[in-house]
Order: C-alpha cells, then sequence, then structure tokens
C-alpha cells in the first residue's frame, strides 16, 4: 500500500519500525488531520468557565466553540456562549480596533468577567491590528485581565497553539506566584468531557489528596490562580499541556509526571504514581484499596463482553501520543488487536512505546490524512475505527464502527467507570448489523 503514499510522507509511516518522522510540519497538500494554531488554543482555554472568549477576527473562526470540547460546568456556563467581532471588509481595509475595543468595553460592563481572552485569528494576523494595545488600555480602564491569544491559523498547527495557551495561563497565574507549597496536587490536560474531570477529582478526594486547581476542565479563574501553590502537577493529555507544565516547573518550582486515566491498568498506574510522589501513609492505602474495588468491578463488568471481542482489530487516530498508548493497552484487554494507530502531534518516544506494545506488522502513522487512514484501514481489515469528530466519516463511509474518543464524546471514557463505558461503546458498535448492509450498499 506504501505505492499509494506521498514520498515526502513515506518516512511518517512505519510496520513496526523505530525512527518514525514525526513533530513537524504538515506536509503542503496532504491534508493533513490537523487543526489549526488557533483551534488548538482555544479548545485548551474555553473549557475555563467564567472566562470571556473573544475571537478577533471573520466570524467562520467563531464556530470553533463550546461544543466542539464538550466540557461540562459545576458553575458559570458563560464559556458556551461564542462571542467574535465578525470581521468583514471594511474592517480589513481600515483595521478592527475600533469594532474590538466597542466588543471588550461592552464585555467588561454587561459580564465584568474576570478574564478575557482574545484570540487573533487569521485575517488580524495578516492586517496587523495592534491587539496588545487594545487589550491594555482595557485592562487600565476596567481593573480586569485582558489577554491576547496572537493565534492566525497559518502560524503552524494545534500544537503551536496548544503552547499559546500555555503561555496565556502563565500571563494569569504569574501574578500569583509563591513560594508556600501545599502538599495538593493540579491536574493539568484534563477538559471535563462529559464529566471526567469530576470522576478523577473524585479518587483524589477519596483518597484523601487535596487538589487545588484542574487545567481547564470545569475550572474557574478563582481556582487556577491557587496553581502556584501546589506541590506536583499531574498530566493527563501530555499533548497539550507538556509546554505549560515545563514552564510551571521552572517558574513556580513545580515538579510534574505524565498520567493516563484512561484504561485499567494506567489509571491504576496513574493513582499509585502520584500517591507515591506526594501520598501519606494512609492515602497510600486509601488509593490501593480504591484501585483493587474499582478493577475487580470494572473486570467483572468486562467479562461477559470478551468472547463477543476476541480477534476484532483496531485502528487508532487520535490527537496525541500518550492516549493512543492507553488505547492500544485497553484493546490488548479486551481481546482486540490493533492494526493501525497513530496520532496528530506525537512525540518520537510516544512512537517508540507504541512499536513495543502493539502487535508485529501494525501500521504506525504520524500526521495522516483521511487518504492514508482509508487505504491502511483497508488493507489491514480494521473493524473499528477510534478517532474524533474528523475521522467519524470516513469509518461511516467504509462501512466500519466507529466510536468517538475526541472532544465531542457524550459518556466519559476516564477512570475505571470509563473503562465499563468504552466496553460497552465498542461492543456495541463493532457488534452491530449496520456495517454489513453499508459495505453491502457501497459502490467504492
Ligand atoms: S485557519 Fe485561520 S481562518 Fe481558519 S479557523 Fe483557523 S484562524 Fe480562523
Amino acid at each position: 500500500m506504501l505505492k499509494d503514499i506521498l514520498e515526502e510522507r513515506r518516512n511518517s509511516i512505519s510496520q513496526g519500525g523505530a525512527g518514525l518522522d514525526c513533530e513537524k510540519a504538515s506536509l503542503a497538500g496532504a491534508v493533513s488531520q490537523r487543526a489549526c494554531v488557533y483551534c488548538g488554543a482555544r479548545v485548551v482555554l474555553n473549557p475555563i468557565t467564567d472566562a470571556f472568549h473573544l475571537v478577533h477576527g471573520p466570524i467562520g473562526c467563531a464556530s470553533y466553540t463550546w461544543d466542539i470540547r464538550g466540557s461540562l460546568s459545576a458553575g458559570s456556563e458563560l464559556f458556551r456562549q461564542s462571542f467574535s467581532t465578525d470581521l468583514r471588509e471594511r474592517d480589513i481595509v481600515f483595521g478592527g480596533v475600533d469594532k474590538l475595543r466597542a466588543g471588550l468595553k461592552e464585555i467588561a460592563e454587561i459580564y465584568k468577567p474576570p478574564v478575557i481572552f482574545i484570540y487573533a485569528t487569521c485575517v488580524v494576523g495578516v492586517i496587523g491590528d495592534d491587539v496588545e494595545a487594545v487589550a491594555r488600555e482595557i485592562e487600565k480602564a476596567y481593573g480586569l485581565r485582558v489577554i491576547v491569544v496572537q493565534a492566525p491559523g497559518f502560524a503552524g498547527h494545534k500544537s503551536l497553539g496548544y503552547r499559546l495557551a500555555g503561555e496565556a495561563l502563565m500571563k494569569l497565574l504569574t501574578p500569583h506566584k509563591t513560594d508556600q507549597k501545599e502538599r495538593a496536587i493540579n491536574i493539568l490536560g484534563d477538559y471535563n468531557l462529559a464529566g471526567e474531570m469530576w470522576i478523577i477529582k473524585n479518587y483524589f478526594r477519596e483518597i484523601g489528596l487535596p487538589v487545588l486547581a484542574s487545567f481547564t476542565g470545569d475550572s474557574s479563574c478563582a481556582d487556577l490562580i491557587k496553581a502556584p501553590r501546589a506541590s506536583l502537577n499531574v498530566v493527563q493529555c501530555a499533548g497539550s499541556m507538556t509546554y505549560l507544565a515545563q514552564k510551571m516547573e521552572e517558574e513556580f518550582g513545580i515538579p510534574w509526571i505524565k498520567a493516563s486515566f484512561f484504561g485499567l491498568e494506567d489509571t491504576a498506574k496513574a493513582l499509585r504514581e502520584t500517591l507515591d510522589i506526594l501520598g501519606t501513609e494512609a492515602e497510600i492505602e486509601r488509593a490501593k484499596a480504591l484501585i483493587a474495588r474499582e478493577s475487580e468491578k470494572a473486570k467483572a463488568f468486562i467479562e461477559p463482553y470478551l468472547p463477543a471481542l476476541k480477534g476484532k482489530k483496531a485502528a487508532i487516530f487520535v490527537g496525541g501520543g500518550f492516549k493512543a498508548i492507553s488505547l492500544i493497552r485497553q484493546f490488548i484487554s479486551l481481546g482486540l488487536t490493533t492494526v493501525l494507530v497513530g496520532a496528530q502531534t506525537g512525540q518520537k518516544e510516544e512512537y517508540e512505546v507504541m512499536a513495543k506494545i502493539a502487535s508485529p506488522g501494525t501500521v504506525i502513522l504520524d500526521d495522516a490524512n483521511p487518504s492514508e487512514l482509508e487505504a491502511f484501514m483497508r488493507e489491514k481489515g480494521a473493524d473499528i475505527l477510534v478517532g474524533g469528530v474528523k475521522e467519524r466519516p470516513l469509518a461511516y463511509k467504509l462501512g466500519v464502527a466507529f466510536c468517538d474518543h475526541n472532544h465531542e464524546r457524550q459518556s466519559p471514557l476516564a477512570g475505571f467507570v470509563g473503562v465499563t463505558n468504552f466496553t460497552k461503546e465498542i461492543n456495541l458498535t463493532i457488534n452491530s448489523p449496520v456495517w454489513s448492509y453499508v459495505q453491502a450498499a457501497a459502490t467504492f
């Protein structure tokens, strides 16, 4: 199948070998599945529930809004609105700062949010509005934080957006830097999709280890600014939060660990490793009891599904490599074989782990496009694709089962309860009779 692959993409695809070409700009014309810089920044910052998110650009950019990342909130619902300066031709010719200033004044006077994030998108990157000057003017006039995220989509890809979001968060946190530390953690890189942050926080509540701030699922500005006091950062989505974790270590002296809460094995490991660093003896005992109780329940739940899942073939294409690794492990525990695995923004070491734990001959791809995914799914005879909104239509057109493991998921897939939800969902879709009808009707 390599004959159908663009020459310049060949080194980004391997079948079990090491040395995958990754962490690079997408190949022009290859139709990458990656989102733009602005989207990367927006998905990280948007779940801050009481912040105001203003898109300074044409209205189209504002389509990236709450529902592209279905984060839940226990408090303010302000973040579910989408606000834009809606730049038109006239603004592009004469500049958009008047519109931006008017919008910011309106927001400051009506909503009085603790912080406003301004996302300057592609057009603003071209016309060069002085967004920073307007932000400082509004901060001074109204006494609130206005943080500019210069995120023209063309400046790179989603990973740069993650970094810009990290920089924006550092601007919010740095004035609250302190040497007074608490024996408590921050959770980074969980966005409370379908309530997943609540599940993780409940585990730590039962264990007795305090969580100071969560980035950024179900967070408020008042909670986030407590973060510099924590003693450890636990990073769930490494792709989006590694930069922030590194900066917090440099600036606030907070060490960090990667911890995946997807799958039985990884959830137990994440809890154990966190407690090993910071837990008291009593907390470690409570963690052991929790892991034993929940693992037993989850295993008993999974057992009857195993015969129906045994031998099925899975394809995985998700945002970050760390999650892809957890998914390979989850499929192994369910008796499925992973035949294809890839990520939009995976790192070299993550691809090496994938090569080690996946079956020999598994296709591993960095920054794939739909054509490559289609070619290898057909070649390998995948029964299910696990991905996000951009992969869903591909699976449906091929008559292959699909599981949404991205921003739009409706049932929580993290923690021990996530294992049971994942098992139910995989079984429901992979064993549905509908795919045979789709395949029979297909004209390709
Ligand atoms: S690529 Fe540019 S125009 Fe398109 S959504 Fe991203 S920032 Fe907006």
